[in-house]
């Protein structure tokens, strides 16, 4: 579904003072309903800045915000800061009672004119999030993970309407965040909730969203599906957010075989192979780095070193002659 008037930023600029001018800058987007979006952007590209600005935390300097139409207000102009179909969820949990049970602290934001709703509205919460189980332990005990779970509860008993995540699954071990991306992408599927969340992770975005937005340096540089944007980035930026790639100036890429006509060619690690069938080996692996499902395999000719991904375990080792295949490459 296409709706240009869900929650729209209109040349929105916001400026700190300091030494050095920070912010976000003229951004004008519009964030689609019932999705993931997700804004990713180095450190200090004004990610957290856009989703505060977007909550009605911040008030922009220029520009404006709308929900279905609606301007949103800035906290000057509000008595409680945040519009009231929004919830945000950070990385610090302190919106819990660490004294009162995981139950407690869901049911506490419902109202008691109907206690049977309420009893069933934090219950079905709890079975959205997977801690149904640990209703009646004291969140105290909880581990940080669980945690963010039950902060992710309180946000959507109200029933919200759009939910903003800001890095909450920083302090969360990589098994257990992958079952709450997974339970993220399926509240969403079921009830419709709109979802805009900041992250660096780029395994996480690219997993979850279904559109991303890049930040750099308090702009917009480019939007696009996750696949798109992975495969045929329009800045190096991008890449390297998205991918752990190898960046070679023009003279090191005609070495590898590569005729380029920009300043900057970007080889992903999956877009190369070795092989040592072929008669001209004239690349050596200096590393393989064992990652569980496959290698990454560092191989070097003259000053350059590429990083591949081998899925064959253990066909090379270090020291190993090899002729390495290239299938594609960007230029910037
Ligand atoms: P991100 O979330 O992408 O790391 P932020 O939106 O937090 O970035 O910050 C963007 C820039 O604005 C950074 O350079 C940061 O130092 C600066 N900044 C953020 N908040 C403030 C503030 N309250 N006062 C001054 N500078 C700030
Ligand atoms: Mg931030």
């Amino acid at each position: 579904m296409s709706d240009a008037s869900f929650l729209q930023a209109l040349s929105v600029s916001k400026t700190y003072p300091g030494e050095r001018v920070a912010g976000v800058k003229q951004i004008s987007l519009n964030i689609q309903p019932q999705q993931i979006t997700a804004i990713i952007g180095e450190s200090g590209s004004g990610k957290s800045t856009l989703l505060r600005l977007l909550y009605g935390l911040l008030s922009p300097d220029e520009g404006r915000v709308y929900f279905k139409g609606e301007r949103i207000w800035g906290p000057e102009e509000k008595l409680i800061p945040g519009h009231d179909a929004m919830k945000m969820v950070t990385q610090d949990t302190d919106g819990l009672n660490l004294f009162a049970k995981v139950w407690d602290n869901v049911a506490v934001l419902l109202p008691n004119t109907d206690v049977a709703a309420k009893r069933q509205r934090t219950e079905d919460v709890l079975r959205q999030l997977n801690i149904h189980k640990l209703a009646d332990k004291q969140a105290f005990f909880l581990s940080g993970g669980e945690k963010q779970r039950v902060a992710i509860a309180r946000a959507l008993a109200t029933r919200p309407e759009v939910l903003l995540l800001d890095e909450p699954f920083n302090q969360v071990d990589t098994s257990f965040r992958e079952g709450l991306q997974q339970d993220i992408r399926q509240i969403v599927h079921d009830t419709g909730l709109t979802v805009i969340m900041v992250s660096h992770d780029p395994a996480e975005v690219l997993s979850m969203a279904d559109e991303l937005i890049v930040l750099k340096d308090g702009e917009v540089i480019e939007a696009g599906h996750p696949k798109a944007l992975y495969q045929n980035p329009q800045n190096l930026y991008t890449a390297r957010l998205l991918t752990n790639c190898n960046v070679l100036t023009r003279e090191e890429a005609a070495q590898c075989g590569i005729d380029a006509s920009s300043a900057e060619v970007v080889i992903y690690p999956e877009w190369a192979n070795p092989t040592s069938s072929w008669t001209r080996k004239d690349w050596m692996v200096k590393q393989v780095l064992f990652k569980g499902n496959h290698e990454d395999l560092l191989v070097t000719k003259g000053d350059i070193t590429l990083r591949l991904l081998n899925d064959e375990a253990d066909r090379y080792k270090v020291g190993d002659k090899v002729h390495i295949k290239i299938n594609k490459y960007l230029e910037f």
